[in-house]
């Protein structure tokens, strides 16, 4: 299946997807994303812009968040706060491990207040994402949020019904859509968010051999 692309609202977005495509590597790419100031209102708060985190190798995942939150933005790494540790303790206790993953968001740079990204701003960062597993290539892509599943499956996407759905087919990856992290913590350690990321989590560690720890 061709992978659905997103919108591309303006002039501005082409401009980023052409600097990003031209990067020839992650560490181009990288230091080509810092100084990127495509979304001014962002660009004018935010500390970092939270590129991503790559393992040493290959990687043999993918995680992609919606948008770093007010400690990713303090210290420039992903999924690094609350959300960030519940991730970790869930990928551990599917026979996962974060250092063999690519950690990454569709949104660059913390969105004041920890707003939902503008379909504008989405839109101006997704050169960069398209462009990172370009390079980085990861044969499974955990899509984590709606916002996330929105990205690689279109603006229609129903998260609960993606979810029962996948794993689906995007570029010749395989593509889990599932709750975000903040989601889990939000409905408590007995609500069905954390049960669900914590299943899908299994599945793609199964998918990959693993066994739970
Ligand atoms: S959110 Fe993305 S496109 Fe917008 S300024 Fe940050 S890095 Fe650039």
């Amino acid at each position: 299946m061709a992978a659905p692309r997103p919108p591309r609202l303006d002039a501005t977005a082409d401009e980023v997807a052409r600097i990003a495509a031209a990067a020839p590597d992650w560490p181009a790419l990288a230091a080509a994303a810092r100084p990127c100031v495509a979304c001014p209102e962002l660009a004018a708060v935010r500390q970092h812009v939270v590129v991503g985190d790559v393992p040493v190798g290959p990687p043999r995942f993918a995680l992609v968040g919606e948008a770093p939150g007010a400690t990713e933005d303090e210290t420039g790494r992903p999924f690094v706060g609350r959300s960030g540790a519940l991730l970790d303790q869930l990928l551990a206790e599917a026979g996962l491990a974060r250092s063999e993953a690519a950690v990454l968001n569709i949104v660059k740079c913390r969105p004041p207040g920890n707003r939902t990204p503008t379909a504008h701003e989405v839109a101006r960062c997704s050169g960069w994402l398209r462009r990172q597993l370009e390079l980085l290539d990861p044969p499974i892509v955990v899509a984590l949020g709606l916002s996330a599943a929105k990205w690689f499956l279109g603006p229609r996407t129903v998260l609960a019904r993606a979810r029962a759905e996948g794993p689906h087919d995007y570029a010749g990856r395989a593509l889990w859509p599932t709750y975000h992290p903040s989601a889990a913590i939000r409905f408590g350690p007995n609500g069905a968010p954390r049960a669900a990321l914590l299943a899908d989590l299994s599945a793609v560690a199964a998918s990959l051999g693993r066994r739970p720890a």
